[in-house]
């Protein structure tokens, strides 16, 4: 107990002085971290850009202050963790030695003591490892500690949402989306991205957005896939408020290409059915998607491996319209209700894109489709457009009445020939 009593305290004071040093470096450890990842991420995001401009140092020093910093921080905490055995067992034994040496020099009799001394070696030897085990683990905790609070706070309040959206009834989609008076503005922004904007979607009609770039558009796409909810106004699904009702099954019935497609370093098969299990792929179901799409030729005849041809990361062993066009299979392949394009043809020359809006069309009568369109040729088939300015509808109708009624959409269409 004793020999126990005695190392316990010691680890104590030595965890008590070490705490909070041990908080701030790891603190500091998830700062410089995302330093680190954070410059990782724009080297490799911005490759082409890094290298043309010669910024090559700048981003090696800025990896490496941090690395260093964090290698230093990272490797004080393991000798905060693991020197005090050595310290310690260097006192206790060099101690027990020192008290031996003591009564040596004294001549006291040896025969009396040396059980008792034997005993106490042998205790501390028995368990020091224990203490030390529990020591080490108490400052990796303490160590991790800040890391796992930031998780925890991301983690935490997503997990709540999801669950309470798991007892509201699923979307059904029979007659179609209407927006009423919605505004938007992001955090931190002084101007509304949305102005009490007013959309009507019927089902199975093709709607176009239009408008200069910073408008709202790809704004109001994010509110009508649901990853942003509106400060104002109603959203409704067959006259049916959102709020009311499963966010997940509507997100299901979307088909959405954004504007820049996400490759992931896999096959084309895969990326097309992207988080479809392997075994799971519906093949034909997958070749009529890239068919749609117009890319099922170039993979069929122009790829050695044709759909088990990998992309590489991020796909950049394709071009970007053939990216995108991946993308547009990747839409359609789950058969959704309702496609969204957000200037997903923008990268495709004019021929390809007559190609792929001129099949997309003839899935308009069983598919409800939105599309927001840089060349307003690609908006001609629209049965309804609305035109959007500084986040405000300013216009809306077919081609042919903006094309009679509204100046500035007169004033596009010449400049897009
Ligand atoms: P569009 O798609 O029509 O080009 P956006 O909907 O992307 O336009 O943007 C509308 C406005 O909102 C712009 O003024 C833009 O600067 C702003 N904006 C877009 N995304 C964000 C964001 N994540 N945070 C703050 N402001 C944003
Ligand atoms: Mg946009």
């Amino acid at each position: 107990i004793v020999a126990g009593g005695v190392l316990m305290l010691a680890y104590g004071l030595l965890y008590f002085t070490v705490n909070r040093h041990l908080r701030d470096i790891g603190k500091d450890r998830v700062s410089l971290n995302e330093e680190r990842f954070k410059s990782i991420t724009e080297i490799f995001g911005g490759f082409k850009e890094v290298k043309v401009g010669g910024f090559e140092k700048l981003y090696i020093k800025r990896f490496e202050k941090p690395s260093k910093h964090f290698a230093r921080v990272d490797s004080s905490a393991s000798v905060i963790g693991n020197l005090p055995r050595y310290f310690l067992e260097m006192i206790a034994f060099g101690g027990l030695l020192l008290v031996i040496l003591l009564l040596l020099s004294r001549e006291v009799d040896l025969d009396g003591v040396l059980p008792v001394i034997a005993l106490f070696a042998f205790a501390g030897y028995r368990l020091m490892p224990a203490l030390q085990q529990f020591y080490l683990y108490s400052t990796a905790l303490r160590y991790a500690g800040p890391a796992v609070d930031d998780l925890y706070m991301d983690l935490i309040p997503s997990k709540s949402k999801s669950e309470s959206s798991i007892q509201k009834p699923p979307v059904s989609f029979e007659k179609g989306i209407k927006l009423k008076e919605v505004s938007f503005r992001y955090q931190n922004s002084p101007k509304s991205a949305l102005d009490k904007v007013n959309i009507e979607i019927k089902k199975n009609s093709i709607v176009g957005l239009v408008g200069p770039t910073g408008s709202g558009k790809t704004t109001m796409v994010d509110l009508l896939l649901q990853l942003l909810k509106p400060d104002f106004g109603i959203f409704l699904i067959d006259d049916i408020s959102v709020e009311e009702l499963d966010k997940l099954s509507w997100q299901k019935k979307i088909g959405y290409v954004p504007q820049s497609i996400f490759l992931s370093d896999d096959t084309i098969k895969a990326n097309i059915a992207l988080g479809c299990p392997e075994d799971e792929i519906d093949c034909k179901q997958l070749e009529n998607a890239a068919k749609i799409a117009n890319i099922h030729d170039f993979i069929v005849k122009e790829l050695p491996y044709g759909y088990e041809h990998k992309v590489g990361e991020r796909g950049v062993k394709l071009s970007g319209g053939q990216r995108q066009r991946i993308g547009i299979a990747r839409a359609l392949y789950h058969r959704p209700q309702l496609l969204i394009f957000d200037e997903a043809t923008s990268a495709l020359d004019n021929l390809t894109e007559k190609t792929v809006m001129e099949s997309i069309q003839k899935l308009g009568e069983e598919m409800t489709i939105i599309m927001i369109a840089h060349r307003l040729s690609t908006v001609k088939l629209c049965d309804q457009i609305y035109f959007f300015q500084h986040g405000k509808i300013t216009d809306q109708g077919t081609y042919d009445q903006l094309s009679k009624n509204s100046q500035t959409f007169k004033e596009m269409t010449l400049k897009d020939k």
